[in-house]
């Protein structure tokens, strides 16, 4: 077996392709394998009791292709210590878990993706956590939103349907004044667009099921951070609850980072075009994408993310019949709900996505038709919207 990569596995190369495609795995020196085994084993002989080979004693402790994943993580965000899970929601549970106690307080973004929502409101405000949602486009508001209680600050950027941009900086400042924590769900613009940990959150969460695995044939989610006493934290909680990904999607996740940095470029031109086109279209009323210059957080976005993603949404002039009309009329935009796969994906969150915020201070509007904008030919798409909304 091919030696385990340090957790600094990053510290080897400075570009992010080069991480991308090589951190986590070197070629075995036995066999010359280039790609990392599925390791099909649950456990582990050992050499006497006690006496592991390769640190690894059974799979949910440890699996080695899940611990080639979890340094590519580690590296891709630039963070000291990266954990894979099960789904983006077993990252979140273990996140809220490790930071929070009965008693304390957090704040979530007033359009939080909506199954955090939904996990936090109906589940840990049962185990005495309290939460305050704010506004995330505007540092003040999550700001007031604190109390002396409150340990963790998440952040969504860009936000799940609606796009908001998050100052990660001004959040992560305002929060440790307060001493919070900075939580930010990094799921949207992926590592390759905005690192959060270098702009001074705590800790980096996905849902590798989105753009890291990218095929859309793969569901996981990560957890990324610089701070050990967390890290311990989410390695306990990885045994002790077992929330982990097994050896085939964890290799899964693995190949879809190898060509991260590709697709995104890809994501973000054909979402610029997209929504180009649909900024000029009579039947929409609002083109919601931070790389417009009349977004509001245009100006935060380009400073903290090196582009605007493949994420449209857009409101339509016609109200919900105009959007559900919209998306059961696309042909090369499949309905379904999920996003950051190569193919390009049409949906109502109101309906489908973010049902379980309706009659929350989290609904989204009835009009709002979602836009994952895949790597097909932007001719197409374009095309394809063209003849929709005719
Ligand atoms: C999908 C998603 C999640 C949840 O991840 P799963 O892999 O579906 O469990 C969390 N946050 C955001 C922003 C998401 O889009």
């Amino acid at each position: 077996m091919s030696e385990q990569r340090s957790k600094a596995d990053h510290d080897r190369w400075q570009g992010f392709s080069t991480k991308a495609v090589h951190a986590g795995f070197d070629p075995d020196p036995q066999t010359g394998v280039v790609n990392v085994p599925i390791y099909a084993s649950s456990t582990f002989a050992q050499d006497g009791v006690g006496g592991l080979r390769g640190g690894f004693e059974y799979a949910r402790t440890g699996n080695p292709t899940r611990s080639a994943l979890e340094a590519s993580l580690a590296a891709i965000e630039s963070g000291t210590y990266g954990r894979a899970f099960s789904s983006g929601m077993a990252a979140t549970d273990c996140m809220l878990r490790a930071a929070l106690r009965p008693g304390d307080h957090l704040v979530i973004p007033n359009d939080a993706y909506g199954g955090t929502f939904r996990l936090i409101d109906k589940v840990f405000t049962q185990w005495g956590i309290e939460y305050s949602v704010a506004p995330i486009a505007d540092p003040a508001a999550v700001r007031e939103a604190m109390r002396p209680s409150t340990k963790l600050i998440w952040v969504e950027t860009p936000t799940n349907p609606l796009l908001n941009v998050g100052d990660i900086a001004a959040i992560a400042e305002l929060a440790h004044a307060g001493g919070a924590k900075l939580v930010v769900d990094n799921t949207f613009a992926s590592p390759y667009l905005q690192q959060p940990l270098t702009l001074g959150a705590d800790v980096v969460l996905h849902s590798t099921t989105k753009y890291l695995g990218g095929h859309s044939d793969v569901v996981g989610g990560a957890l990324v951070t610089n701070d050990e006493e967390l890290d311990v934290a989410f390695a306990f909680l990885q045994n002790g609850a077992g929330a982990v990904p097994g050896p085939f999607d964890a290799y899964l996740t693995m190949r879809g980072i190898k060509t991260l940095a590709l697709r995104m470029e890809r994501h973000s031109d054909n979402a610029e075009a997209v929504a180009e086109f649909l900024s000029g279209h009579s039947a929409v009323s609002h083109v919601i994408y931070p790389g417009l210059a009349e977004h509001p957080g245009h100006a935060v976005a380009a400073k903290q993310m090196r582009r605007f993603g493949g994420m449209v949404s857009v409101r339509l002039a016609g109200g919900i019949e105009a959007a559900r009309d919209l998306c059961s009329r696309t042909e090369v935009f499949t309905l379904a709900e999920s996003l950051g796969g190569v193919e390009s994906l049409i949906e109502h969150p109101a309906a489908m996505t973010h049902a379980s915020t309706e009659g929350s201070e989290l609904e989204v509007p009835a009009d709002l038709v979602r836009l994952s904008v895949g790597i097909e030919d932007a001719a197409d798409l374009v095309g394809d919207l063209e003849q929709a909304l005719a």
